[in-house]
């Protein structure tokens, strides 16, 4: 199964993301994840889109597009992916479009995620994440048992560069221009769902489990 997870920074696409492919036995590709490892590895690459990341804009599309394509078919991404921060505006959906059809493959869910600004700015301004997995915790709605450690592998946990108000703000008027415009790409596909994401983590997660399956 292929899925496409996208929705405003805060929205819980990673937390869920990583959940429900776990959940359906397939790959998570988190393109913000790809390009912090390349960040943190100082490749051309990452060296290249640091500066847009710092700065809460989106890094170039010609970037971006060639480290799906190797991803998603690879063969990791057998039994299938789901994508969480790609594509993040219209070209993107575009050459995803296309790139899917030249290796014969296709969507089967695009999933919308949804929640209004006041949570998103609360979400992204308390988030800590484990530099080891990956895994969220938030510092009041769900604070790991013992501080600053993650409660899944014991890995340390961090406030991300760009999880300040700040850059939160420039994320947040970058997803409204270039991202929110998904929608209209993707409304009238049978294969497009909307989830609210505004509740708490469990409930979120069944009712992406639901349009999944239907
Ligand atoms: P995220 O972890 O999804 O919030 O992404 C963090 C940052 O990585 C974004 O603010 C962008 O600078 C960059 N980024 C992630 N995904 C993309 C994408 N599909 N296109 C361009 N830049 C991206």
């Amino acid at each position: 199964m292929n899925i496409v997870l996208f929705g405003p920074p805060g929205v819980g696409k990673g937390t869920q993301g990583i959940r429900l492919a776990n959940k359906l036995g397939i790959i998570h590709l988190a393109m913000g994840d790809l390009l912090r490892a390349a960040v943190a590895e100082e490749t051309e690459l990452g060296l290249q889109a640091k500066a847009f990341m710092d700065a809460g804009k989106l890094v170039t599309d010609g970037l971006v597009i060639g480290l799906i394509e190797e991803r998603i078919t690879s063969p990791e991404a057998k039994a299938g992916f789901l994508l969480d921060g790609f594509p993040r505006n219209v070209a993107q959906a575009s050459a995803l479009k296309e790139m899917l059809a030249k290796h014969a493959m296709d969507i089967d869910r695009v999933i919308f995620m949804d929640a209004s600004k006041q949570v998103l700015l609360e979400r992204l301004t308390g988030r800590l994440i484990c530099s080891a997995c990956g895994f969220s915790f938030h510092r009041h709605y769900s604070p790991p048992k013992i501080e600053g450690q993650c409660d899944q592998c014991g890995g340390s946990l961090y406030q991300r560069a760009d999880d300040t108000e700040e850059v939160i703000s420039q994320r947040l008027e970058v997803y409204a221009e270039q991202t929110a415009p998904l929608l209209d790409f993707y409304s009238q596909d049978k294969a497009f769902r909307r989830v609210n994401a505004e509740s708490g983590m469990d409930e979120v997660y069944l009712a992406l489990l639901e349009v999944v399956k239907g």
